[in-house]
Order: structure tokens, then C-alpha cells, then sequence
């Protein structure tokens, strides 16, 4: 547990409703929102800030990593905050970084606070495996990062070291708790549920909200991962499946706020957290899409599923101004399809495939 003497108090009261304080509201130069001809509005953009990771999970990389991108394509803490200017003047009051593992970029804090300080921004988050967390949690929190989710697909550590292909369950397990004891407004805990493969620890994890107030959250197994597990006969749970599966361990459960993405949201009577399930695959939660993303290199995604991407590094590499970056995300927003399903469509229609733009791991386009 944390020491009350290693806490920062002055950061941590002015960010305790989980949002930037007003000053934030401040924005000079408005535009109108990023919005698509679905009528979608895209507030929340999730930026990739490296390929790399100190982890290698079955299910999301190949065992020697993936080709990672020489130092000068990585876009900079710069470009990565002109990004978040800009998008800010458009309506996007939240941030995420990932990656790869964005706790293994060394600029990770100065990039939280440039995020947390941009006018309009009004929530940071980090996705993060939590081994580094420990080592961070104290200058994340006064830099203004506002939420965390930390994955973890294995209690068991043995089987954490088979998922993940490394040890450190405890470390993940404390970074949970570290989390919750520097006060972040929002800690989650991803699971990426797989039948045949870690299914049966479904209710130890839910047990976990009983006194944390954490959102486990259930996120069905998709299919970037090189086709290594995809293809091995490890079968996909369904979203509707682990509902059901909820529904059982705690009859009575009530359904309870949560995000767009967060399809199904419940609590436990009684419990301090709250349990999630994230159709990922199946893709129900694509009419209330509001995200953006951002690759690593600097490219513009409109859709998870889709392969089409912007450029954005090159024209902010060759001076375009604010103007130009606008236009290029409401280009990248208006081509935006319908769901995840017609996305595959289209970029298959194009000729675009994984293999054309060489994204083979979650790690690349930011999960
Ligand atoms: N390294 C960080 C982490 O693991 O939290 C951030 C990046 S990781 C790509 C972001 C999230 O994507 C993690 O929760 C991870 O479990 C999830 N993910 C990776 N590959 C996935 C896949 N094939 N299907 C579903 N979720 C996946
Ligand atoms: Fe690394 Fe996260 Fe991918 Fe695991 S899921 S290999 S921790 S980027």
C-alpha cells in the first residue's frame, strides 16, 4: 500500500472530479466539431506514442516483436501536442495514450502534462500493462493524468507468464492498488477474455470489484495479432456470452453507467466496482463511435478495422498549418464507414491490406 508521505496533495484535490479545472475551457479559435455524415461526433482521440513494449502477449504480438519504426518516423512530443491543439479547437475534451507501451516512451510525463494543460482538454488516460506504472504513478498524477487502464488477462502468474511471455503479475497486481491509492478518478482493468485460454478466471475477476472501486472490463479478442492465436483454435468469447456468464455469478445485477464503448455495464450489489463488456468484435458499439486515432507514425485512423490511413506526419514535417490539419482530419472523418464491418469492406475494396501498410500487431495502431 501506498505511504501517505510519498502523496502529493495539491495535484491531486484540484483533479478529484476527474476532470482539468476551468481553465481548460478557455479555447481561442473554436471550430466547428469533427463530425461524420453518420451525424457521429468524434470528441476522443487515442494516440499510439511507440511501437514498443516490454511485454509480448500471445494475443497481440509475435515472440521476437514486430519491426519497429526507425527514431525519426515516431512522431515528437511536439507533433504529438500540436495534434491535441488542434483537435481541441474541434471539441476533443479527451485523451488516451497507448501504444505498444507508452510508459516505455521517456517522455511520457511531459507529454501527459502538455495533453492535461491544452485548452479544452478535459480528461487524460493511459493504457498501460502496468509493469512501469509503479515508477510513474506519482509524476502521472501531478502531470494531470485523470484516468488509467492497466490490462491484465491472468491472475494466476504462470499463466500471466504464458499469456504475456514475461513475469510480473504482482507488479500488475500492485499498480492496481498503487492506482487507486494516488486517488486516479478513473482505473479500469482490461481483460481480453478468450475461450479455452482464460475464460475460467471470468469470476475471479469480477470478484475484484467487490471492494476496489475499479471497471473490470471484459474486451472480446480481436483479430490483429499477426494470426498467431486467431488461427490456433483458441476460441473467441462472445460479448453476449460473458453477459450471460455475469448475469449468472450475481443474479439481480443492476445495469450501471459506463462509457459509449462500454456496451453492457453492471454492479454487484453492494460491490465498490463496476464490470464491463466490450463488444470489440462484434462491433455493436460502432453507431456511438466517438474515437479518433492516431498511429505512432503519425497517421490519421478513422476505424480500428479499417486499413486506410492519413498521413499527418509528412504535411506537419513540411509546415501545414492548423488549417491543413483540419482538413485533413475532416477528409479522414467524412471517407468514415458506417462500422467496423464496412470498413473491412472498404479497405478491401481499395486494395489496402494489413500486410500493404505492414500493421500486424495491436501495438502499431494503438488498440
Ligand atoms: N501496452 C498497453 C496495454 O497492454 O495496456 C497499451 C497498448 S495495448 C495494444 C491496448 C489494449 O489492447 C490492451 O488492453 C490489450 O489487451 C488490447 N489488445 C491487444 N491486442 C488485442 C487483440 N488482438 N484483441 C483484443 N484486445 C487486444
Ligand atoms: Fe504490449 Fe500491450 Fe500488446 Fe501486451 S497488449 S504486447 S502489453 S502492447
Amino acid at each position: 500500500m501506498l505511504q501517505n508521505k510519498t502523496r502529493s496533495d495539491k495535484p491531486l484535490e484540484k483533479l478529484s472530479n476527474g476532470e482539468n479545472d476551468a481553465k481548460n475551457d478557455e479555447i481561442v479559435d473554436k471550430l466547428p466539431p469533427l463530425q461524420d455524415r453518420f451525424g457521429r461526433t468524434f470528441d476522443y482521440v487515442r494516440i499510439a506514442v511507440t511501437e514498443k513494449c516490454n511485454l509480448r502477449c500471445t494475443y497481440c504480438m509475435p515472440e521476437e516483436g514486430v519491426d519497429l519504426l526507425s527514431k525519426d518516423k515516431v512522431v515528437s512530443d511536439e507533433e504529438i501536442l500540436r495534434i491535441i491543439r488542434v483537435l481541441a479547437r474541434m471539441g476533443v475534451r479527451k485523451v488516451r495514450f497507448t501504444g505498444g507501451e507508452p510508459l516505455v516512451r521517456k517522455d511520457i510525463i511531459q507529454l501527459v502534462e502538455g495533453a492535461a494543460s491544452t485548452p479544452g482538454v478535459k480528461a487524460v488516460h493511459l493504457t498501460t500493462n502496468g509493469l512501469l506504472f509503479e515508477r510513474h504513478a506519482k509524476d502521472l498524477r501531478e502531470a494531470g493524468l485523470t484516468g488509467v487502464n492497466i490490462s491484465l488477462d491472468s491472475i494466476d502468474p504462470e499463466r500471466f507468464q504464458t499469456i504475456t511471455r514475461r513475469a510480473g503479475v504482482e507488479t500488475v497486481l500492485r499498480s492496481i492498488d498503487l492506482a487507486l491509492d494516488y486517488g486516479f478518478p478513473r482505473v479500469k482493468v482490461n481483460v481480453v477474455l478468450m475461450r479455452g485460454f482464460n475464460e475460467d478466471e471470468l469470476h475471479s475477476f469480477t470478484e475484484m470489484t467487490r471492494d476496489k472501486r475499479i471497471t473490470v472490463r471484459f474486451i472480446e479478442f480481436m483479430p490483429f495479432d499477426a494470426h498467431q492465436i486467431w488461427e490456433s483454435g483458441v476460441h473467441f468469447a462472445s460479448a453476449e456470452s460473458l453477459v450471460h456468464q455475469i448475469e449468472e455469478f450475481y443474479p439481480g445485477i443492476q445495469d450501471a453507467p459506463g462509457t459509449r464503448t462500454e456496451h453492457h455495464t453492471f454492479q454487484a450489489p453492494g460491490y465498490a466496482g463496476k464490470i464491463a463488456v466490450i463488444p470489440a468484435f462484434t462491433r455493436s458499439l460502432c453507431g456511438n463511435c466517438s474515437r479518433i486515432r492516431v498511429t505512432s507514425d503519425g497517421s490519421i485512423r478513422n476505424c480500428l478495422y479499417s486499413d486506410i490511413e492519413y498521413n499527418l506526419r509528412d504535411p506537419l514535417r513540411a509546415g501545414a498549418s492548423d488549417d491543413e490539419v483540419v482538413a485533413l482530419f475532416r477528409k479522414a472523418f467524412a471517407e468514415k464507414a458506417k462500422d467496423g464491418f464496412e470498413s473491412k469492406k472498404q479497405s478491401a475494396a481499395r486494395k489496402v491490406s494489413v500486410s500493404d501498410i505492414g500493421r500486424v500487431s495491436m501495438t502499431q495502431i494503438g488498440g
